[in-house]
């Protein structure tokens, strides 16, 4: 049964244990009466014990417990390894252990799905997941390698990607989604990592109490002097613009150290002493572009034409990238356009130069970053378990929301459809596999919500483009104009279809507003600025100036520079790409069989032991948790391998104890019946005997208790 403990744990140890000596209840399904309020009851009373895991069945439920806790050491990692998912208590271990042996001995690809709202726990859960199968695979120098650089892409990915935000201090501020490959032995043998939308508007400005991404404020204070003279840096953080200063330093967070640490990182995934040299050398050229200012200089029609104010910063720049100055200094005072084949010049104003200059730093931070990503997977590609983190923030506390929390937001809704589509299809395989009649469960599905915002004709995003392509005056109003034109004579307008209508239009709404009724609540999304940010246009002055660049790396990130290759198609837009990145997430998903991790965060405070009611109902809620345990429960609350369940109840009934000498499905069937348990209440399947009713188990417990 067990690898390990056999000879110590007597069989009849080996059990449910989560029934056993358990604080709350282990496993949400057993939980009875099953309701809102008993379900959080019993998340605190297992926080409050430091039980910060509970499953609803296979999926996991993970409490931040904000503060460190003695249950992630290797003699924790060797009770879980081999051990079936019931035998011991709840643990995110017992996750990747089933997980991993599934891929090993099964050959089934597995996903671990990690979600939960910012600071809710996952990129820890992530790399709990990562150091448990580092620990149980295989130890050969090689492997050892592989997993050491694996292990070392997170501090990388964290420094570019990760920033101090009001709800998290290490707020992963871009998607990731990672594949770990494996040989048929179990051993590592690389893997690949996805990103997707990096929130780069926070190279430019960061909300208030927040931080740019650690690498700058790291740089700054972990480099060494002579490095940072080489970039023709300051130590001070309040000698750059795009620093906010507010919370420059962050209490705990030590980014001297990590700097070494990250450039530590970098060495062991396989970058070359030249590749960090010239990555600093573009987060210093990003420092120095938003030092870059300008002033108007009024010309004789009496249009104020931008100029560069002090040159100080755009010479630096140039020498560290190997531009021509007047090269770029040109690209900040006029644009080119191309009309009917010709080229005309335009001056840009005060304020397109500054927009103009922003939307270089954020391309270039960007695309630094994918880049970083490409290298990092070039390093450990091989040739698979994944692991991916989305933060499902929950909409609802948010204010101003735009067009990056329209997106986050859309996200959200497909990570939700896909956990509901692939519990309920986990669920009905389960039952063609042991044989059980299947029975119809309804459940919300969110796929109009989904189709509301991608689909292809009308959809939100499928607007948006239109807008954007328009020949003509577009703006954000004419945007919002057609939502509630075409939206109100489509299928979505709440006065038709009340009972099925997303699109909430109404004249309460603030003025350029729309408001979407998503899974987890309503969502007022206001159209400032969504244009624009779908464009995320860069005037191609400034990609050719890049482009000329001698600094190579920088080169290499704006190939639309490259003035043989122009081609006047229109790169695509933000919201369709990551509309395509999501769509291949998902495609990713369906094949692989799926594991759930679903973090939540106790309080609003990131601190230890305080458990506030009224922010997890929230999150239980948008997690659509309670409707998990529904579809768990709708047919058997629980299985059990004949095995196990004669094994616990054999003492239950004479024929069976001490010892059956049958079949275990046989033994299970006489216990069963000598117990008088009605036979609705349980179903024979293959492997496994189904018991409909929680009650039931609870009862059988207690004849074993007494
Ligand atoms: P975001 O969406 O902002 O990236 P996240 O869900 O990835 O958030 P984490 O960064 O994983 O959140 O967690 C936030 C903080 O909570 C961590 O920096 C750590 O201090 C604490 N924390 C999370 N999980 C654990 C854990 N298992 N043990 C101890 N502390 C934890
Ligand atoms: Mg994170």
């Amino acid at each position: 049964m067990t690898e390990r403990g056999g000879a110590t744990h007597s069989k009849m140890e080996v059990k449910t244990s989560l029934l056993d000596n358990m604080i709350g209840v282990g496993d949400m399904v057993l939980l009875e009466p099953l309701n809102e309020n008993s379900f959080i009851e019993n998340l605190r009373k297992r926080f409050d014990h430091n039980e910060i895991y509970t499953y609803i069945g296979s999926v996991v439920i993970s409490m931040n417990p904000y503060r460190s806790l003695p249950i992630f050491t290797p003699e924790k990692v060797e009770e879980y390894r081999n051990r079936n998912f019931y035998e011991l208590s709840p643990h995110i271990y017992a996750l990747a252990d089933e997980a991993y042996r599934s891929l090993r001995d099964q050959d089934k690809d597995q996903c671990i799905l990690i979600t939960g709202e910012s600071g809710a726990g996952k990129t820890e859960a992530s790399k709990l997941v990562m150091s448990y199968v580092a620990a149980v695979c295989g130890k050969g120098q090689e492997v050892n390698k592989v997993k050491e650089q694996l292990l070392q892409s997170n501090p990388v990915l964290e420094a570019f990607g990760n920033a101090k935000t009001v709800r998290n201090d290490n707020s992963s501020r871009f998607g990731k989604y990672m594949d770990i490959e494996f040989d048929f032995k179990g051993d590592p043998l690389g893997g690949v990592i996805s990103n997707y939308l990096l929130e780069k508007s926070r190279v430019c400005k960061q909300p208030r109490g927040e931080r740019n991404f650690h690498i700058f404020y790291q740089l700054l204070s972990g480099a060494s002097n002579d490095t940072l003279t080489k970039l023709k840096l300051d130590r001070d953080f309040s000698k750059y613009n795009y620093l906010s200063l507010d919370s420059a330093t962050v209490n705990g967070l030590d980014d001297a150290a990590s700097f070494r640490t990250v450039w530590n990182a970098m060495q062991i995934v396989g970058f070359m002493e030249d590749e960090v040299q010239s990555v600093l050398e573009l987060v210093a050229a990003v420092l120095k572009l938003g030092n870059i200012e300008f002033k108007p200089e009024s010309r004789v029609n009496g249009f104020d034409e931008s100029r560069v104010k002090d040159k100080n910063d755009l010479k630096e720049m140039c020498e560290l990238l190997g531009i021509e100055q007047s090269v770029l200094e040109r690209a900040f005072s006029y644009r080119t356009v191309e009309a009917k084949m010709e080229k005309v010049s335009t001056t840009l104003n005060v304020a397109q130069a500054y927009y103009a200059r922003d939307a270089l730093a954020k391309n270039l931070y960007s695309r630094l970053f994918s880049w970083l990503v490409t290298r990092i997977n070039e390093s450990i590609k091989v040739g698979s378990l994944s692991l991916s983190s989305q933060s499902s923030q929950c909409p609802l506390v948010l204010t101003d929301n735009s067009f990056e929390q329209f997106i986050i937001n859309y996200c959200n809704e497909k990570l939700q459809q896909i956990f509901i589509e692939l519990t309920l299809r986990e669920e009905q395989e389960e039952y063609i596999r042991e044989g059980i009649e299947w029975t119809n469960i309804e459940y919300f599905n969110n796929a109009i919500i989904c189709d509301l915002i991608e689909n292809n004709q009308n959809g939100i995003l499928a607007m948006l483009d239109e807008e954007c392509l328009r020949p003509g005056t577009v703006t954000d109003d004419t945007f919002l104009d057609k939502l509630n034109t075409i939206c109100a004579e489509h299928q979505h307008f709440e006065s038709r279809l009340s009972k099925n209508s997303k699109f909430l239009t109404d004249h309460s709404l603030p003025h350029s507003c729309f408001r979407i009724q998503h899974y987890a609540g309503k969502v007022l999304y206001r159209v400032e600025g969504f244009v624009d940010k779908n464009n995320d246009l860069l005037y191609r002055d400034l990609s050719q100036a890049m482009y000329k660049a001698t600094h190579s790396l920088m080169k290499q990130l704006f190939p639309e520079g490259n003035p043989a290759k122009v081609n006047l198609k229109r790169p695509p837009t933000a919201g369709f790409q990551f509309k395509a990145s999501v769509g291949g997430l998902m495609r990713n998903l369906q094949t692989k069989n799926p594991n759930y991790i679903r973090c939540i965060k106790p309080n609003d405070k990131k601190a230890a032991h305080i458990f506030t009611e009224s922010l997890v109902c929230h999150q239980v809620r948008y997690l659509g948790l309670m409707e998990n345990v529904r579809v768990r429960r709708a047919g058997y609350a629980f299985r059990q391998s004949y095995e196990s369940s004669l094994e616990r109840y054999k003492m239950l009934c004479k024929q069976t104890w001490p010892h059956w000498r049958g079949a275990a499905r046989d033994g299970v069937e006489v216990l069963l019946t000598d117990c008088s348990v009605p036979a609705e209440e349980f179903a024979y399947g293959r492997s496994k005997i189904f018991i409909r009713n929680p009650r039931t188990l609870f009862t059988l417990e207690e004849r074993r208790r007494a």
